[in-house]
């Protein structure tokens, strides 16, 4: 398996990596923290979030003497601390369909992350229908037929341009006749027709809770994790047009910048479903606190 994130441990940049093996240990005093606060900054985590990691790393500990290896295992400690509450996978609910609305931004990954889903959940035995919501852009719908086929899963699409939350309605209906346990609709990223988006995800989900009041019993936000901060921004946004209830955080393998995870998590807290780590079907991992700790400070 791929790890987390392959980023350069954080400390190995401040300490230099030579003297992991046993080189003179430094105390921790006010000019070392500012610079870790600083690399945290650096690394996408905020300002907030950094001083609060800072001041953790601190309690208690200032003038110690401590190896580059013990400072780097604090401070994975801390940032696990933070991660491990929202380390949860999708629930799954005794429901059929369960409902699973996908929204985020064009670009972030809906399209492939809804494939990949699909592709797990088909593994896992269960029966998917997928939603092609995004009727305003034909690249998407292709796009979405064509990760339908690698997992197995009926995509059901509609004319473009034409009225989303009608498409959600018919996708509702075919998944009960057919039984599936789950229904995932794919919506329009538009962030910048804001009103527009809002009262077309707000049509979406009146249309589908005409037949199931619950629903949506999910609702994934898909983040971009190398888009740094302004993941923290696209939250406070979608939070506004829809009731969000987990992310998937995509393309954290190769060079990304995974410190924008720990400031959501401390930020918003919302459980991190699963990881992106590639543009393949088996490329979605369950988000791992350790592992990413690890990988992020060492
Ligand atoms: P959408 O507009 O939100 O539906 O985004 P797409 O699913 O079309 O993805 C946009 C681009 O990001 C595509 O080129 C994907 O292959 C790529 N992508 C999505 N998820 C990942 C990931 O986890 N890792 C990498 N490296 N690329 C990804």
């Amino acid at each position: 398996t791929k790890p987390a994130t392959t980023q350069p441990g954080l400390l190995g940049r401040l300490m230099g990596r030579a003297d992991t093996t046993g080189a003179p240990r430094r105390a921790l005093d006010d000019d070392m923290l500012e610079q870790i606060e600083d690399l945290l900054i650096t690394a996408d985590m905020g300002v907030e979030t950094a001083s609060r990691l800072t001041a953790a790393l601190a309690q208690g500990r200032m003038g110690s003497k401590l190896s580059s290896r013990e400072l780097k295992q604090l401070l994975a400690q801390e940032v696990a601390r933070i991660m491990e509450p929202v380390a949860r996978p999708m629930p799954i609910y005794n429901k059929r369909p369960q409902v699973v609305l996908v929204v985020g931004v064009n670009g972030a990954g809906k399209t492939t992350t809804i494939g990949k889903l699909a592709s797990q959940f088909r593994a896992a035995g269960k029966s998917v229908v997928i939603a092609a919501g995004d009727t305003f852009r034909a690249a998407a719908v292709e796009q979405l037929q064509v990760w339908g086929e690698r997992a197995g899963v009926p995509v059901m699409t509609a004319p473009e341009g034409s009225d989303p939350a009608s498409l959600a309605f018919d996708a509702m209906t075919r998944a009960e006749r057919d039984g599936a346990d789950l229904l995932m609709i794919d919506t329009a990223g538009r962030l910048q027709n804001r009103a527009d988006l809002m009262e077309e995800l707000a049509k979406i989900v009146r249309v589908i809770r005409k037949k199931d009041p619950d629903a949506p019993h999910n609702t994934l936000l898909v983040l971009d994790a190398t888009t740094g901060q302004n993941a923290l921004n696209q939250v406070q946004e979608f939070q506004k047009l829809a009731d969000v209830s987990g992310l998937v955080m995509t393309k954290l393998d190769g060079t990304a910048r995974g410190g924008v995870l720990v400031a959501l998590a401390d930020r918003f807290g919302l459980p991190i479903h699963a990881i992106g780590v590639g543009e393949q079907i088996d490329d979605l991992a369950p988000f791992d606190p350790e592992e990413f700790a690890v990988a992020l400070t060492g």
